[in-house]
Order: C-alpha cells, then structure tokens, then sequence
C-alpha cells in the first residue's frame, strides 16, 4: 500500500514530505486511515538522534487515531469503519510470561516498537504516525469507545498510558496522596488522571506559575519546590510522586516528600539524574522506580476510563506542515499541552 508522511532524513535536517510502502495485509492485521496523531517528546529525541539506534529515514509519531479502512481474513476485534487507536507498541513475541500476563511492553524477546523498531516478520523497520496510514497486527489495534472525542484522544496512547500505568500500578483510588512533578504533556494527564481516579492530587512546581493551571485541569493545590517552609511542611505527605521531568535533574528535594513505604515513580528523564542519598531510602523503606507505557489491555482500560470520566487531554491541533516549528517550541516547553497533527492537512499518495 503505497502511502506518505513526514520523516527525518538524518539527525540535521527538519522533518520533510516522505513517501514510502505500508505492507500488504497479513491475515491479522488491520489498515487504518490516520485521522490525527499526537507530537511526543520521544519524537524529538529519537528522529535528532539525541537516544542511540535511530534508523533513517525515520516517521516518528505512536499517538495514533483513525479509522479501520480494510482488515486481514482471520480478524475479528475490528471492522471496516471503526475509530481505533495505536500507541507506542506495535508487536510482541506473544507466548513469554510477560505477554501472557498483558505487560506487552515488557516483553522478554523485545517488544516492537511503533517507529524506529523492526517488523517481527521481514525485519523492516516500522514506520510510525506522522503519516496518511498504518497497518498493524490486530492485538496491537485498540478499540475507541463511543463518546471519546477522536480529535484529543491521541494523546492518550503515550502520554495518557505512561501515567495511567503507574497509577495503577501503585493501586492510587480515593484517598490516595499523589503528587505530580512538571505540568507538561505527561504531567497534565498524571493530575487528570489522579484526580479521575479520587485521588487528592498536589502538582509540585519550581514557582506558582502554574497554580491556576493546576487547579483548572483537577489538582487540588500546589506545592511551590523553592519554598523550603512549605516542602518542610510537606514532609511525609505523599504516597505516590509521578516525576515527570523530562530531562536530568535532583530527585533529593523530593524524598522526604515521599511517606513511609511511598514511591517517587521516574516516567520523564531516560538516562541520568544526579546523585541522590540512600538515607531517605533506608529509614522510610521509600522507593525510587521507573515506569514505562502499560500493556495492551491497560492501555485499552484506560481509553475506557477516559471515556466514562470524560477525560481528554489538552490539545493544540497542528498541519502536518507546522510540525519543525511545533518541535521547537516543545523544546522549549512552549505547548499547553500536547501538539496534535490533525492528518487531513498531508495530502494523499498521488494517483498511480
Ligand atoms: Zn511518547
Ligand atoms: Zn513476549
């Protein structure tokens, strides 16, 4: 199926109009028209080389939203006509304990990746949502439930699930003390999410800036991380802190947020961040973890969830040919709070 996109060529250059082959349909897979994909951090980095392994030419994108268009012999979860998504996860081996226990994502014989990853079959290299169309195997295929609105919903599949997973993860329901660090793209989802959830939800934030935000998208207050009275006051006042900062910074200020048994969850920063102490660690039994995107069936219950709460992410809806000029101001975190390419602006294949 022959179809277009934008890609990077290399590291260098901007992203550009792209036009390559989807493959045919194998008997379980799934065409879909892209109506919109959501503008990921991880696609800043992965297509300007800044994380190891970019392969070019490189369509980024894995918040994907459209239509099935055409299905394999043998499918039965989706029909011709369907809203449908695709996140970051595209495939797995589907028989080691950890696909058998729907943690796709962490998939022993590695997981494949919506973009910049290798097709289980042919070993081509996947090619994500930045473009007209996809294919995908039927599993990897996620059904959108009536009532979500299909314009903001991409970013539910990447930004949406890497903070819903914890979430779940740590069990937060009514009652629970969340806080969320950074109120970018994952971290507005974290305090929708929470507060979805019951939770008593605090964004922590270098200065109050963003205290009307906060309070506007579902937090119940602000903890300013420069005023050491109020941190003092804070101490032991959490039970799950969602770290949503995305690039190397000190985790020490937060631990004595953290109370005993409570667990910072890193979901921003891949790579380094600065040293911390073990003391906070030992005498309060707290955690510092990671978290990734959930599994396939995580993935689905919260587009689920979403729907009943009516919870949407907050969208700036771009032309495909915005996408340099939006990369740039993600950079400088200049978004509220997610880019969405709306794909009807990327002209179709031309005629054969
Ligand atoms: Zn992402
Ligand atoms: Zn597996």
């Amino acid at each position: 199926m022959k179809t277009t996109g934008y890609a990077a060529l290399n590291a260098e250059t901007p992203l550009a109009p792209y036009s390559f082959d989807r493959r045919e349909l194998r008997s379980d897979d799934v065409a879909i028209e892209i109506l919109y994909c959501g503008v990921c951090h991880s696609d800043l980095h992965q297509t300007r080389s800044d994380w190891p392994g970019t392969i070019y030419p490189c369509v980024p994108g894995h918040e994907i939203v459209g239509r099935v268009i055409e299905v394999g012999g043998d499918v039965t979860r989706h029909k011709v006509g369907d809203a449908v998504a695709v996140g970051c996860l595209v495939d797995s081996c589907g028989h080691c304990d950890q696909c058998l226990a729907h943690e796709e994502q962490m998939c022993r014989e590695g997981v494949t990746l919506t973009y910049n990853g290798r097709d289980r079959i042919t070993g081509d290299v996947t090619y994500g949502g930045y473009s007209k169309h996809v294919v995908v195997r039927e599993e990897f295929v996620l059904s959108i439930p009536e009532g979500l609105d299909l314009a903001r919903a991409a970013p539910l599949l990447c930004a949406g699930i890497t903070t819903y997973s914890p979430l779940r993860t740590w069990h937060v329901g009514p009652g629970s003390r969340v806080g969320v660090i950074g109120l970018g793209g994952l971290g507005h989802m974290a305090v929708k999410l929470a507060a979805g959830l019951g939770a008593d939800v605090t964004v922590i934030s270098r200065s109050d800036a963003k205290t009307a935000d906060a309070l506007a998208l579902g937090a119940d207050r602000v903890l300013v991380s420069t005023d050491a009275e109020a941190m003092a006051a804070a101490a032991n006042a959490f039970d799950l802190i969602i770290d949503t900062v995305p690039v190397r910074h000190d985790l020490r200020p937060y631990m004595p947020l953290l109370d005993i048994d409570a667990t910072l969850v890193i979901v921003g920063q891949l790579g380094l961040v600065d040293e911390i102490s073990t003391l906070p660690l030992l005498m309060g039994r707290r955690r510092i973890s990671g978290s990734p995107v959930g599994g396939i069936a995580e993935t689905q219950e919260m587009l689920n969830f979403c729907a009943k709460k009516n919870i949407l992410p907050e969208c700036e809806m771009i032309a495909i040919q915005e996408i340099n000029g939006a990369f740039e101001r993600m950079e400088k975190a200049d978004v509220r709070y997610r880019f969405v390419i709306d794909m009807a602006t990327l002209e179709g294949p031309a005629a054969a």
